[in-house]
């Protein structure tokens, strides 16, 4: 099933009013499992309505008017939807009745011009406004296409204030919408990975998701991050999670360990838990982060069962004071190098008493060091450690990219080697 919206308004043709109304519908349509194909803005005149109802008419199977029921001359929309349906108006006695009242309670006569608003699409059923004076509409038809053949067409008319369209649409269409449409559940699931190229990710799962051509797949980077997004619709919940499952199963198959997560969780959450199950304890030392790793890890609730703190040591200083480094070591290779990063990563492991020490030290730039040990070495070189008492792993990396990014960057891989040392 498609949908097309039309827009009814000469207010939109301008620059200075946009039609919202069909972003609320379309989120709304979408979620019924119905692809919005077209949308049209038309103005208020009455041949280039019934034209745009005509056109939408032969191609969608659902159109919605939004706007153009009001009482005035210019609201034209339920005759444009009579003509291009090819149905008669007929006046509905209740609305009538109801704008009679409405008027007498506010001690005004009601201007006859009103009463079109009572004008009714031959077998439509009457959406009541409770925001307005306006009723919405809904027609479910038949209609004989150009080929000769009937279809099905399901007309809908609401008015254009937001405030009661959204309720109306909500309230009174979906529902009904809903109803005649085929049963749909849904099953998504999200797949985790860091530090992989989106390009490489994309190479090795597309041979697999391409197969399921049931299930739309999006790939999302950023942060260091890549996403693989399924969605999956069938007639049964069941149907869907088990084709959502087959596919993360082969996928899965294929990335193996790279993939960090299944159920949505964040890295730092993984990190965090099994560390946990491994009744291991963390402290961190960084430099270039400044704290970025801790304040990604305290972010997670309860992370103190695992993190216990640790320092942030920018300075050659703070790095021997409160990490235990030996200035001979800073002062041969420099703040930023292996040898640094692993008398840091050991040191704050002493000092705290943790079962895991990690430091973070690198160049995040944007200004290049000039004088002293470090002096040339590029910006995005950052080097981690990870010590545990018997052994101290240290990994170099050079991220490319401003200063946000090579520190995003270095806590990512912090957190991937500790990811994959607990695994
Ligand atoms: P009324 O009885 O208020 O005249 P109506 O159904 O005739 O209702 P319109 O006259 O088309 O609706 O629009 C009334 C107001 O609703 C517009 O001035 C505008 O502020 C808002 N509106 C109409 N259409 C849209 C739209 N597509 N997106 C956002 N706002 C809209
Ligand atoms: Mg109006």
């Amino acid at each position: 099933m498609i949908a097309e919206i039309i827009a009814v308004g000469s207010e939109m043709l301008t620059p200075h009013r946009q039609d919202t109304n069909s972003l609320f519908l379309t989120a709304g349509l979408n979620e019924l499992g119905v692809q919005v194909a077209f949308k049209t803005i038309v103005g208020d005149n009455i041949s280039h309505l019934t034209e745009a109802g005509r056109i939408a008419l032969g191609r969608a199977d659902i159109v919605i008017f939004s706007g153009g029921l009001g009482p005035t001359e210019d609201d034209l929309t339920r005759e444009a939807a009579a003509s291009a349906l090819g149905v008669e108006l007929h006046k509905d006695p209740d609305t009538i009745a109801s704008l009679y009242k409405r008027f007498a309670e506010r001690k005004i006569p009601m201007p006859p011009n009103n009463a079109k608003q009572a004008d009714v699409l031959e077998g439509a059923t009457l959406l009541d406004n409770r925001n307005g004076s306006a009723p919405g509409q809904y027609l479910d038809t038949v209609l004989q296409g150009a080929d000769g053949e009937s279809h099905r067409k399901i007309v809908i008319l609401l008015p254009g204030p937001p405030k009661e369209l959204k309720p109306l649409f909500t309230e009174e269409a979906r529902p009904r919408l809903a109803a005649s449409l085929p049963p749909r559940h849904i099953a998504t699931r999200m797949l985790r990975m860091a530090l992989i190229p989106e390009s490489t990710v994309d190479a090795r799962t597309a041979p697999i998701y391409k197969e399921f051509t049931d299930i739309n797949t999006t790939i999302l980077a950023g942060r260091g991050e890549i996403q693989l997004h399924f969605e999956c619709a069938k007639a049964t919940q069941e149907e869907a999670q088990a084709r959502v499952d087959e596919l993360t199963e082969k996928i899965e198959h294929e990335m193996g360990e790279d993939i960090f997560s299944a159920h949505g969780e964040s890295i730092e959450e993984v990190v965090l838990l099994t560390l946990e199950m491994r009744q291991l304890t963390l402290a961190a030392a960084e430099s270039c982060t400044g704290g970025l790793l801790a304040a990604r890890l305290t972010d997670v609730p309860n992370s103190s069962r695992t993190f216990i703190g640790g320092a942030v040591v920018y300075t050659d200083a703070l790095k021997t004071e409160f990490a235990g480094v030996d200035p001979a070591v800073i002062t041969e290779h420099g703040a930023i190098s292996a040898e640094t990063a692993r008398a840091l990563a050991e040191g704050i492991r002493r000092k705290t008493g943790a079962s895991l020490g990690l430091s973070i030290t690198g160049l995040a730039g944007p200004t290049p060091i000039s004088t002293g040990p470090d002096a040339g070495k590029p910006i995005g070189l950052v080097y981690i450690a990870l010590a545990d008492g018997e052994d101290t792993q240290v990994k170099q990396v050079n991220v490319i990219g401003d200063r946000e990014r090579v520190r995003l960057w270095a806590t990512q891989h912090a957190f991937e080697l500790l990811r994959r040392y607990s695994l």
